[in-house]
């Protein structure tokens, strides 16, 4: 019998993580003294995801086992006055200036209007956004919008209903698109929908983007990363940037407009003349890390550098702990500090995360 992977750390949640009680903040040896997030290799975090959840209404093959990830005891889970307190630390003492709520699915948060809210009081003018399944998004989207929240990026891989129930265990394109067509209702628009490229829906990326554009979304699809609850993926299955455009190319015409800004992720690419595009975001086979600009908290509060590395370093504790907001960021800061060069995927020597993505929040 194969043993599964559950996506979360082989240890117990936070006995990896640095800032517990009695540990000492990360080493920032060789540091300037200034302000902001910046890393050894001269990057600067200024866009902060935060997951708030492990929980999924879906349970797509390319990040969750089928069994979803195992419940997060919900004392252990940041509440939404630490998430509000966090992100004002970020903003105020950090220097972020976007930031996007994730998980799991963010609308499985009750409190998310809350979460939302509290965040928009302790930064003021930062952009506040999610990225979400869509399911349950007609019913939430008024309240989130009053809150605060500024975008939406909602994720759909196909629009043919037999391959989404596929792709995602679940059969629920019909709430996916009522989700889509509430956040364009309460004026979020362009919506940005994100697609992950897997071998199952190459054949309907066409269709996929003819859908976009005549509804009005902006779609960006993303290279499949190492980082499903399974551990099935695989460099020679995985689907890369350039058989996608031989595929579109069938039945668009693509002429490369770049990137939207240097640290944008997105590639993209004007349809048939444009104005339409569409993005591809290469995470694997043209790797942007050495522009990477985000920091990452997870739903139990540590501070995760990157996607990759699984060294993480525990806010919760110093939340709990009663320090004050100038502690918490210079723990922030250190953590910052040693992030990693970039993913290693290419390398001889790489392995997998200990976290799946919705352990970390994408
Ligand atoms: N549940 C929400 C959603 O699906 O939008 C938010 C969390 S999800 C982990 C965030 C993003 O990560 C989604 O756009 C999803 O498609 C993407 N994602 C998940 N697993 C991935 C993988 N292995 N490679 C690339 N992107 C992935
Ligand atoms: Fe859930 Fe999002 Fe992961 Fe799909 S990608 S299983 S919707 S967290």
């Amino acid at each position: 019998m194969t043993a599964v992977n559950l996506g979360l750390p082989a240890r117990p949640a936070g006995s990896n993580a640095l800032g517990a009680p009695g540990a000492s903040a990360p080493s920032t040896a060789g540091r300037p003294d200034v302000p902001g997030l910046v890393d050894r290799f001269g990057r600067v975090a200024r866009d902060l995801r935060v997951s708030v959840t492990e929980k999924c209404s879906l349970r797509c093959t390319y990040c969750m086992p089928a069994e979803g990830l195992p419940s997060i005891p919900r004392e252990q889970l940041l509440t939404a006055a630490e998430i509000g307190r966090l992100v004002g630390i970020g903003a105020r003492d950090l220097g972020i200036t976007e930031v996007r709520f994730t998980g799991g699915e963010p609308l499985m948060r009750a409190d998310l209007a809350e979460i939302v809210g509290l965040s928009a009081d302790a930064a003021p003018g930062v952009d506040l956004s999610i990225t979400t399944n869509g399911i349950g998004l007609d019913h939430r989207i008024r309240s989130l919008v009053d809150a605060g929240l500024t975008r939406v990026n909602v994720s759909l891989d196909t629009v043919d209903r037999a391959h989404f129930a596929s792709l995602t265990r679940r059969d629920r394109l019909p709430a996916v698109l009522a989700g889509i067509r509430a956040a364009h209702d309460a004026g979020l628009t362009p919506l940005k929908v994100n697609a992950v490229l897997m071998r199952e829906t190459l054949a309907g990326a066409p269709d996929l983007l003819a859908w976009a554009i005549e509804n009005d979304c902006r779609l960006r699809f993303i290279e499949q990363m190492p980082l499903d609850a399974d551990h099935n993926w695989a460099r020679d299955n995985m689907v890369p940037a350039a058989e996608l455009l031989d595929v579109l190319g069938t039945r668009f015409t693509l002429i490369e407009k770049g990137r939207d800004d240097p640290s944008a992720p997105a590639e993209e690419w004007f349809v048939n003349g444009g104005p339409a595009t569409v993005g591809i975001i290469a995470s694997v086979t043209r790797s942007f890390c050495s522009a990477c600009d985000r920091t990452r908290i997870t739903a139990e509060g540590t501070v995760r550098s990157c996607l990759f590395g699984d060294q993480e370093t525990d806010l919760r504790g110093l939340l709990r702990g009663g320090a004050d907001d100038s502690e918490i960021a210079r723990w922030w800061r250190g953590a910052m500090w040693n992030k990693q060069a970039g993913h290693g995927i290419d390398s001889a020597t790489f392995a997998p995360p200990q976290r799946s993505m919705g352990a970390i929040g994408g």
